[in-house]
């Protein structure tokens, strides 16, 4: 018999979900939850390049899929994770297994060599290592983490993906000094994970609270007026998280804008259209709805005028 999977969804973020993006595309982003997600990777031209890859998967019988909006992102069609772990290119930091929707922020923030770049939530490491790689390990990189295990995992992606222009630092990135300054700041802020939830086993994540969300939004706030506070005017920045809420994603940013001193920087992502997209509240953000491909994340551009 066919499980009713809208009971499984906490009450709570299913009356969320429905006020904020009405009946239709809940039952959709719903849905989303239910999927097993492809396995995905990054190629890192720090190490490698794409064609040594699609080589070395099509010499080990693995099948995939490119990505129109990266050259370096695969979509694998017929293994899971276990069985990419144990190839060599793996091993030796050549891809890195990272969701697509998750290589869209440091695309997007666009970093640029001899910068100074700050990643402010850090751990594990998937988008620092990225941005290096666009830089090809020629900008200043710092990149915070407050947790003491996550901040060990991130030091080893770093080493093994051979990101070499990284400065780690383990700090609560709300009390970085304001006597720094960036040219340009990643915000992968801690969030709930509402768009990366599994319903599996007939279970949703134990983690999931409604708490969960409050205590995500504030630390959100809080990192977000500092990473403006020590942006340089004239530059910009970009806040991620991988939920679907307003409260963790359009309601944080408006907070901060403030015209002629802040402001939205529209996206300009060329295959927008390749994306499964839902409806924002601030035009020229990107929010990604869950489906079998793209985990649900929400992408936000933001300029320090001055
Ligand atoms: N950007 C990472 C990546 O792509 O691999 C994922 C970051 S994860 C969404 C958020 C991270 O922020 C967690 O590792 C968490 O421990 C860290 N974090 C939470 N609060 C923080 C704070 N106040 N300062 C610095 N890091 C924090």
């Amino acid at each position: 018999m066919e499980q009713d999977i809208t009971k499984i969804i906490p009450k709570f973020l299913k009356e969320k979900l429905e006020k904020q993006y009405g009946e239709e595309i809940s039952k959709k982003i719903i849905e989303g939850y239910t999927k097993k997600r492809k396995v995905t990777l990054r190629v890192n031209t720090l190490k490698s390049s794409v064609e040594k890859i699609e080589e070395e998967l099509r010499k080990n019988g693995i099948e995939y899929e490119k990505v129109k909006w990266s050259k370096e992102a695969f979509i694998i069609k017929n293994v899971r994770e276990k069985e990419i772990q144990a190839l060599e290119i793996y091993e030796k930091g050549e891809i890195y297994l990272q969701s697509l929707s998750s290589m869209l922020p440091p695309i997007i923030l666009n970093p640029k060599e001899g910068k100074d770049i700050l990643d402010m939530a850090a751990a594990p490491g998937g988008k620092t290592t990225q941005i290096a790689a666009l830089v090809n390990n020629k900008a200043n990189i710092t990149a915070c983490e407050i947790n003491n295990i996550r901040v060990e995992r991130l030091k080893y992606n770093l080493e093994k993906q051979g990101a070499k222009c990284v400065y780690v630092m383990q700090v609560d990135s709300r009390k970085i000094d304001d006597f720094f300054s960036f040219d340009q700041i990643l915000l992968d802020a801690p969030c709930s994970g509402s768009g990366t939830l599994k319903l599996e086993n007939g279970k949703i994540n134990e983690n999931f609270t409604e708490k969960l969300i409050q205590k995500s939004t504030k630390s959100q706030m809080a990192l977000l007026r500092k990473a403006i506070k020590i942006l340089k005017p004239g530059q910009e920045m970009v806040y991620s998280t991988c939920s679907i809420l307003q409260e963790e994603n359009e309601n944080i940013v408006k907070n901060v804008l403030a015209p002629g001193k802040v402001e939205i920087t529209p996206i300009n992502f060329q295959e927008k259209e390749e994306l499964p997209l839902l409806p924002t509240k601030i035009e020229e953000t990107l929010c990604v709805c869950p489906n079998n491909e793209y985990e649900g994340f929400f992408i936000a551009k933001i300029k320090k005028v001055k």
